[in-house]
């Protein structure tokens, strides 16, 4: 059965593109795509449907950026595929939904996870399954079940301090809080201390921050998009297969049906303007012309790209990019077990107080893959992660203390023998400090040719990490088509703002 829901929550909200013709007459521009993680992917596809001739450019050998797969062989001698593993996709992603929707019109290639629970080294545990899910019952269904919340610490919170939370608009929330951290703000509203974990690990630590550095606007947005501002919660489905499988082979074959010519292991040196109305993107031993160009980039990537191109856009714009700052590196440890973990583990498990280890997934419960390498074996997979990683720490021992909290939480696995074991160490993900906001690139430049998507761009949506690659990935297309005329794709997003009149006036009281 897929318990992947394809629907919407009824708030959602259009946000139309300009109109235009359904795909270009004529002269037929050419636009280079640069980067193929989900950000350049969606950007591609728009276009490419529209009738345009893109080339997308990616670095690494493979399709999908942070979600990209690669394979592997196991001291056992089967194959599996790395990836940096484990990501969430939360059922308020329309976006993202739609541009899978491109080769699986059913979503049958994601599954549903029960929960999100979540567990404390303290003994806590919650989940957020049985709580209801409109908005504000929410949370106060949440207060009622939570271990950790009570009644009591929602009598001690300073109302006045948390009024923003009722009603979040982009780019208000930043206008307001971009200039507190995220620690900052739940310290000013009196976030019960026993809480704290919930607000930071389910959304200050997927930023990969610590939350001492973490804009508090992200913070407040993360808390619209999934618990006040929505009724689809904390909810996501993963995918059934690897990511190449499930998601970028076969969107490949779709790009390639629409004739985009994919340059994977082609990483673009420099973009420079080429007279007035095109761009030269130089990339291995050549340069070619376009129209219009995609900056679908990380941002190391694009700090490397911008940094060699030193025509592009204008100086400021150059000097806010080259100011960007990228989060401490992570750690994705894969883990190939003799034996099974207990029949009642999930499939997820958020976990907090166990010195840095952050989550662990049970793979073979949802990857087919590691399924049917665990029914082959008798064994399991397991992914362990850990964000924000001091980077002054010995990685061997970073590793071997993951481990070792495995232990503590499935204690099962004290007697697994490790078949095998593939560490990720990455630092490629984008860190929202106070104050950056202002800093960071919008969809457009001062040069309509140029375009930037990913999940570092202002969107002036409120959407986050994956979906804010799509929804930028769809908006930079759209602004390109604009200048031919041409209709682009409408997007989708929670509300724009809180979605019960009484929250709203009553923030609006507070902004007085
Ligand atoms: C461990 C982990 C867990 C995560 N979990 C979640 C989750 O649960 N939910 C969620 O929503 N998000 C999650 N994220 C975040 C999510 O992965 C990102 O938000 C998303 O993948 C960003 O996509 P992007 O297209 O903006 O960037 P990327 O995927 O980084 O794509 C940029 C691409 O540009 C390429 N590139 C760089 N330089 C060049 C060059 N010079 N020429 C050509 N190509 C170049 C890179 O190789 C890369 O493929 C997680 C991330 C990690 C690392």
């Amino acid at each position: 059965m897929n318990r992947a829901r394809p629907g919407r929550d009824r708030r959602a909200q259009r946000v139309e593109a300009r109109g235009g013709l359904a795909r270009v007459e004529g002269y037929v521009p050419r636009v280079a795509v640069v980067g193929g993680g989900i950000a350049g992917l969606s950007a591609a596809t728009v276009l490419a449907e529209r009738g345009v001739g893109v080339t997308l450019y990616e670095r690494d050998a493979q399709l999908g950026g942070r979600l990209a797969g690669w394979g592997t062989r196991l001291a056992d001698g089967s194959e599996a595929t790395m990836s940096r593993g484990f990501h969430a996709f939360f059922r308020q992603y329309y976006n993202l939904r739609a541009l899978l929707r491109r080769t699986d019109p059913g979503l049958n290639g994601l599954t549903g996870l029960p929960d999100y629970p979540l567990r404390h080294r303290d003994g806590g545990q919650e989940g957020f399954a049985r709580v209801p899910r409109t908005p504000p019952l929410s949370a106060l269904g949440f207060v009622a079940q939570s271990p950790s919340f009570g009644w009591r610490d929602l009598g001690r919170m300073n109302p006045r301090a948390a009024l923003p939370l009722l009603d979040v608009g982009v780019p208000e929330v930043y206008e307001a809080l971009d200039g507190v951290s995220a620690a900052e703000f739940l310290a000013a509203i009196r976030f019960p201390e026993a809480a704290h974990h919930l607000a930071f690990e389910v959304f200050s630590r997927s930023f990969f921050a610590d939350p001492a550095t973490l804009s508090a606007a992200e913070l407040v947005l993360m808390f619209h998009i999934y618990f006040l501002g929505s009724s689809e919660g904390l909810l996501f489905d993963v995918p059934r297969e690897p990511f190449p499988q499930a998601l970028w082979d076969p969107l490949a074959r779709y790009l390639d049906g629409l004739g985009v010519r994919i340059r994977t292991g082609t990483a673009v040196a420099e973009v420079r303007p080429d007279g007035e109305e095109r761009v030269a993107v130089a990339a291995g031993a050549g340069a070619d012309r376009y129209d219009g160009v995609v900056l679908a980039l990380d941002t190391g990537g694009l700090q490397a790209v911008v940094g060699a191109s030193p025509e592009l856009v204008d100086p400021r714009w150059r000097e806010r990019i080259a100011g960007l700052r990228t989060a401490p590196p992570f750690l994705v440890s894969r883990l190939w077990l003799s034996r099974p973990v207990a029949g009642d583990r999930h499939g997820f498990l958020g976990t907090a107080g166990y010195d840095g280890l952050d989550n662990v997934s049970v793979l073979d419960r949802w990857e087919g893959e590691a399924h049917r390498w665990a029914l082959a074996t008798g064994g399991s997979v397991v992914e362990l992660h850990a964000y924000a990683v001091d980077p002054a720490q010995r990685r061997s021992q970073v590793e071997e203390r993951l481990v070792r909290r495995l232990r503590e939480v499935y204690p099962e696995t004290a007697d697994a023998r490790i078949v095998d074991a593939r560490h990720e160490w990455r630092a490629d993900c984008p860190l929202f400090t106070v104050g950056g906001y202002r800093d960071r690139p919008g969809v457009r430049t001062g040069d309509a040719r140029v375009v930037v998507a990913g999940d570092m761009v202002r969107t002036g949506l409120p959407v986050a990490l994956m979906e804010r690659a799509a929804t930028s990935g769809f908006q930079a297309a759209n602004a390109l088509l604009e200048r031919w005329g041409v209709r682009g794709e409408t997007l989708w997003t929670v509300p724009r703002r809180g979605r019960s009149a009484a929250g709203r006036a009553l923030a609006g009281l507070g902004r007085r």
